[in-house]
């Protein structure tokens, strides 16, 4: 005589959103008019420290201080409180965020 095993369904785990922010480098960064050096405001909006602000990977073989050649990076994305502070600060539209 075999033993019943029981067997549950397992739920499957809910799929986590992630949060994306997209920064505009058209506007703001290597490609645009906007030299995040000089502005940086997301930077200090936001509480948990979510950019951060760098200069282009072939800065090497460019001019250092090229100010089209920086960029600010949604570096720790997972820490995004949504709060909407960076986007409402941005002079120049240039974040878009989704979760
Ligand atoms: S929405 Fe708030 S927490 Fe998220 S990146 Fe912007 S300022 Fe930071
Ligand atoms: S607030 Fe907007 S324009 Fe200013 S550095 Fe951040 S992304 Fe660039």
């Amino acid at each position: 005589m075999g033993s019943k095993v029981q067997t549950k369904k397992l739920k499957k785990p809910k799929k986590e959103k992630r949060t994306k922010i997209r920064i505009d480098y058209s506007i703001c960064g290597e490609d645009g008019k906007i030299d995040p050096r000089d502005c940086a405001k997301c930077l200090k909006v936001c509480d948990p420290a979510v950019f951060m602000m760098h200069s282009a990977l072939d800065l090497i073989y460019k001019d250092p201080n090229d100010p089209q050649r920086w960029r600010i990076n949604p570096q720790w994305g997972s820490l995004c409180t949504h709060c909407l502070k960076c986007v409402d600060i941005c002079p120049e539209n240039a974040i878009s965020i989704t979760w």
